[in-house]
C-alpha cells in the first residue's frame, strides 16, 4: 500500500515535470505572440486574459487598481492594455495567492504599485518555495505584498470597497476572494476553475474538502447576478460555480466511496469519475491526477 502511495507519487512527480516542462518550451515560443484580451464587466470593472491567470481591473477617478498581475513574461503587454483603460501604473495590487501565473507581474509593476495579499503570500514569496516540486526563487523585497492581512483588508477606490476576504487551506494556505462591492463583481483566484477539475496545492496548505467547503460558504454569500472571475477561464456565472462546487462534491465523494471499500489509488484510477465530468479533465488538471490529488488530499486529513 505505501509501496503504491511512494511510486504512484514519483509518477506524478514525474508527470508534473513533464507537463510543466512542456508548458515552459510553450512559454518560450509563444512569448512574441501572446496577446492580452480586455473584456469589459461593468463601467468601472474588467477583466484581462494574457498567458496565466485572469486578471481583474477596478477603473476610475482614483486610478487602477488590479488584482492578480500574470507571469513576468506579459507584464509589458498587460501594461499596454492598462494604458487603454486610463493608466499603465496601477495604483494597488492585489495577489489572490503566491503562484507566479498570478503574482510575477509584481516583479514589473512593484516598484511603481502597492501590493497586497494574505499574510502567507508574502511569506512563501519571501522564501524559496516548491510548487509541484519546481522551485520558485525568492522575490526581490519591492515584488513582495507591502501590505498583509489575515482575514480581510478593504481598498475604497472609484468609489467602491474592493474587499479582500481570506479564506483558509483551499487552492493554497493565502488564498484570497476579492468583492468588488457595487460593481457586484468577484475575482475567486484558482479557487475556481471553471468547467474544469482544479489544481489543489497539497505541498502548500491545499485542501480539497477545505476548498469544497469555501466554495460553498462563497456560494452562500453571492447574489444571484454576480459576474464571477475564476483564476482561469471564461467569465462566469453563479451557476457556474454552483456546477464546479457539485462536481468538488461529487467527485470527492466517488473517491471516499472507493477508498472506504478498501481500493487502492491504481484501482481508483482504473474506476474513473462519474461520466458527466469527462469534460472537466481536458484542462490542465486530467482525470488522473485530480483523482490523486482527492487521495492524497483525504489521506493527509486522516
Ligand atoms: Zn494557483
Amino acid at each position: 500500500m505505501l509501496k503504491n502511495f511512494i511510486a504512484s507519487s514519483l509518477l506524478l512527480s514525474l508527470f508534473s515535470n513533464a507537463v510543466l516542462a512542456h508548458k515552459k518550451h510553450e512559454n518560450e515560443n509563444q512569448t512574441q505572440e501572446i496577446t492580452v484580451k480586455t473584456q469589459k464587466i461593468t463601467d468601472r470593472v474588467y477583466m484581462l486574459q494574457g498567458r496565466g491567470g485572469n486578471i481583474g481591473v477596478s477603473t476610475g477617478a482614483d486610478g487602477i487598481l488590479i488584482v492578480d498581475d500574470d507571469y513576468a513574461q506579459v507584464s509589458a503587454k498587460i501594461a499596454e492594455a492598462l494604458k487603454a483603460l486610463g493608466s499603465e501604473k496601477p495604483r494597488f495590487i492585489f495577489n489572490t495567492h503566491w503562484h507566479g501565473d498570478h503574482t510575477e507581474g509584481n516583479k514589473f509593476f512593484g516598484k511603481d504599485s502597492l501590493i497586497l495579499a494574505h499574510t502567507n503570500v508574502r511569506k512563501r514569496l519571501s522564501v524559496e518555495s516548491l510548487v509541484l516540486g519546481n522551485k520558485v526563487p525568492v522575490y526581490e523585497k519591492f515584488a513582495l505584498p507591502i501590505f498583509t492581512y489575515d482575514q480581510s483588508m478593504s481598498v475604497h477606490f472609484n468609489d467602491e470597497e474592493i474587499r479582500a476576504v481570506h479564506y483558509p487551506n483551499g487552492h493554497t494556505d493565502g488564498d484570497s476572494v476579492i468583492f468588488f462591492t457595487k460593481a457586484n463583481v468577484v475575482h475567486l483566484g484558482d479557487d475556481f476553475f471553471t468547467g474544469r477539475f482544479p489544481f489543489v496545492d497539497l505541498d502548500n496548505g491545499g485542501s480539497v474538502s477545505g476548498l469544497t467547503k469555501n466554495i460553498g460558504e462563497i456560494i452562500a454569500k453571492l447574489p444571484a447576478d454576480v459576474k464571477i472571475i475564476p483564476g482561469h477561464g471564461a467569465l462566469s456565472t453563479l451557476a457556474d460555480l454552483k456546477a464546479y462546487h457539485q462536481m468538488l462534491i461529487e467527485t470527492t465523494d466517488a473517491v471516499q466511496k472507493g477508498m472506504a471499500s478498501g481500493k487502492t489509488l491504481e484501482g481508483l484510477k482504473k474506476d474513473g469519475l462519474p461520466a458527466k465530468y469527462k469534460s472537466w479533465g481536458e484542462g490542465f488538471i486530467k482525470p488522473d491526477f485530480w483523482i490523486e490529488t482527492i487521495y492524497k488530499s483525504l489521506s493527509v486529513k486522516k
